[in-house]
């Protein structure tokens, strides 16, 4: 017999999938329709697993280019132009610095208005509120800390890809990170001409050399203590919620990295029918045709599917 209490755990490594969907449709169904289904999915589980990805940021209110960007980076585009770099926070970050004081003149600045001064939280709230009761677990690509702020305790929360408050050495030679945000301060205090002073740049304790931020952006990502910590609680969860009765409710995930919540959220659903998969995407919300039923995808504006959903719950409670 099969037995329960042998069953493997399952890992984030075992979770991650590239398997790409070759059923994808945009489903047909009017949106109050869409709405009420989501609904009713959530209503019903027991479990709901959050994926977060850029587009959630951006539905409730976070900015990173155009008038933004020439609002809070002026000084930036006054040193270096306005060329293909300085013109969104994503791109500024990939500037080829000359020297590390100005690396970490832009990216202290950059750090803390994509992280710890950051305050997009009401739709955040509004989606946690509609959740309440549930058993929640968040699985986010996003470095910002926003369902955090809003109140998710950080034991529910594996944030995948690195933080905006940690550095960490640039080569990875040891698995720490580092909190920076009082650092930042600091620096966005000293910086003239968009450049922080010497005795201000962060030092390797340990090989001597240059500091990074804890992002994922090349092999040298650390992953800290905190961070196989989240990722044992995360593999914990997920072996309780593909037992039950569960949601996955996923947040504006395009296909940037849909191997980390797009492409194992469907696998999930598809490998177990208790699994219950709904999109939310302002025009990537396709679903695989072959989860029929029980997957809704809902291309809209999230920010509004969202409070939709979360009115269509209480409206529920109260009958
Ligand atoms: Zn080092």
């Amino acid at each position: 017999m099969f037995n329960r209490n042998t069953k493997k755990k399952t890992r984030f490594s075992d979770f991650l999938s590239g398997e790409y969907a070759r059923d994808y449709i945009n489903q047909d169904t009017p949106y109050p329709e869409q709405i009420e289904r989501a609904a009713k999915l959530i209503r019903q589980a027991d479990y709901v697993l959050i994926g977060a990805g850029a587009g959630m940021s951006t539905a409730a209110g976070a900015e990173y280019g155009e008038k933004f960007f020439e609002e809070n980076f002026a000084e930036f585009q006054q040193v270096y132009g306005k060329g293909p770099y300085m013109q969104d926070m994503y791109s500024a970050g990939f500037y080829p610095f000359p020297d590390q004081e100005s690396k970490w003149g832009l990216w202290s600045h950059l750090a803390l208005l994509a992280g710890a001064d950051l305050d997009v939280t009401p739709l955040h709230k509004t989606l946690l509120n509609a959740l309440a009761g549930k058993k929640l677990f968040l699985l986010s690509t996003n470095a910002d800390h926003q369902f955090e702020k809003a109140g998710l305790p950080a034991e529910q929360i594996f944030q995948t890809q690195g933080s905006y408050h940690l550095i960490q050495c640039k080569r990875g030679c040891h698995p720490r990170t580092y909190n920076a945000v009082e650092l930042f301060r600091q620096m966005e205090r000293a910086r003239q001409n968009g450049k922080i002073p010497g005795e201000l740049v962060p030092r390797c304790p340990v090989c001597g050399g240059d500091m990074a931020m804890n992002l994922r952006v090349d092999n040298f990502f650390v992953e800290d203590e905190n961070w196989h910590a989240a990722e044992e609680r995360f593999s914990r969860f997920l072996s309780a919620c593909i037992d039950g009765k569960t949601v996955l409710l996923e947040l504006g995930v395009g296909f940037n990295t849909p191997t980390i919540i797009r492409f194992p959220f469907e696998k999930l659903t598809r490998e177990h029918e208790n699994l219950n998969l709904v999109r939310l995407s302002r025009s990537k919300a396709m679903v695989p045709a072959s989860l029929g039923e029980r997957a809704v995808g809902i291309n809209a504006d999230m920010a509004q599917s969202i409070r939709d959903i979360a009115a269509k719950l209480k409206e529920a409670d109260k009958a």
